[in-house]
């Protein structure tokens, strides 16, 4: 799920319904199979009779095509098929990933804007579209993980959605360029309007800060302390390796090991729901061996985070759980889907 950030927006929302008129955006359900080959000819497309809905559509669909096919280079992914709904205004507020009785869901409502009348089509909004295809790729690897009553899956779940969008902007040449001076400067947000950022200079979550208040334990609270831990690493591995334009061609690189680490690390956990944040720290670091220079960056972004302690650097370098830090969080927002 995408948290948006307009507190009155149910109250706007509610205010429009009697200017529904004016919207001409049709209700239509858009059925797509996304197959395991990476060409367009594997979209099956069933329904799509609106023309607006069907611009929005393809421009949804290419990203979730993109960010599936980027995780292909990691695990394999069999055939994927989901709904996608890009037509809502009024009934759904939040962009969002849902599984009900098997059948996967995107949604990517039009939200209104700040002014109270012009319309955002999140399904043009790559960073959010990016995240929830991150939960939908998520879901498929690790389906328990999804409906677990955990509160740090369901962080995590959101984190993984959240470094969705940072390693596929990265992943893409053609939108790393916009992107490398928020890498440079350690900020990283989701949307590509003004929506959640999961990292600022200013703010800076950790465990310590969770454990003090429980107010952080709202999943997409909780789930900056892993991102932005996986983000810092990115940040510091590129900031330290060398001039600005070598730097910049080391930029793949390192998104990609980020990424795959990330995605070794759940395979390598399988199902079990009762996983918390620094198990999946340390699994991240378990499957890191082959680059000991990359780990010891991750390594020590999990310490500055509060997930993990060093025990020792030789010969390898050896980390276990901080057990000071466990934040004891409930669950506090339900699991209907994950925005
Ligand atoms: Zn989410």
């Amino acid at each position: 799920m995408l948290k948006l950030q307009y507190g009155t927006l149910l109250n706007r929302i509610k205010s429009l319904k009697t200017k529904s008129a004016l919207l001409t955006l049709a209700s239509v359900l858009s059925i797509f199979a996304l197959s395991p080959s990476h060409s367009s000819e594997d979209w099956r497309l069933l329904d799509l009779s609106n023309e607006q809905i069907s611009r929005d559509g393809q421009e949804a669909l290419n990203v979730i095509n993109g960010v599936v096919s980027m995780y292909r280079q990691d695990a394999q992914i069999g055939h994927l098929y989901f709904s996608l709904r890009t037509d809502s205004v009024l009934d759904q507020v939040n962009a969002s990933y849902s599984r009900v009785n098997g059948n996967r869901a995107l949604n990517f409502p039009y939200i209104i804007q700040s002014d109270g009348w012009s319309l955002y089509a999140t399904a043009h909004d790559q960073g959010i579209v990016a995240h929830e295809t991150g939960h939908m790729v998520l879901d498929y690897f690790r389906p328990s993980w999804l409906d677990s009553q955990s509160a740090h899956l369901a962080a995590f779940h959101e984190a993984f959605a959240d470094l969705t969008t940072q390693f596929y902007r990265y992943h893409n040449p053609a939108s790393r360029p916009k992107f490398i001076s928020e890498l440079e400067n350690g900020q990283a947000c989701v949307g590509d309007n003004e929506f959640t950022c999961i990292r600022n200079n200013s703010a800076r979550l950790t465990l310590i800060n969770v454990q003090q208040d429980e107010r952080l334990c709202e999943s997409h609270e909780f789930s900056k302390t892993f991102s932005s831990a996986v983000y810092d690493s990115m940040a510091d591995a590129f900031m330290s390796s060398g001039q600005r334009p070598q730097r910049i061609r080391a930029l793949g690189t390192i998104v990609t090991w980020h990424r795959t680490m990330l995605i070794k690390a759940v395979l390598s956990l399988r199902g079990s729901t009762s996983l918390t944040l620094m198990d999946i720290s340390l699994a991240m670091l378990r499957v890191s061996d082959e680059n000991p220079i990359y780990k010891n960056v991750l390594g020590n972004s999990f310490i500055k985070n509060g997930f993990i302690t060093l025990i020792h650097k030789s010969p390898i370098y050896y980390y276990q759980a901080n057990s000071q830090f466990v934040p004891l969080c409930q669950l506090q927002d339900g699991r209907i889907g994950n925005a």
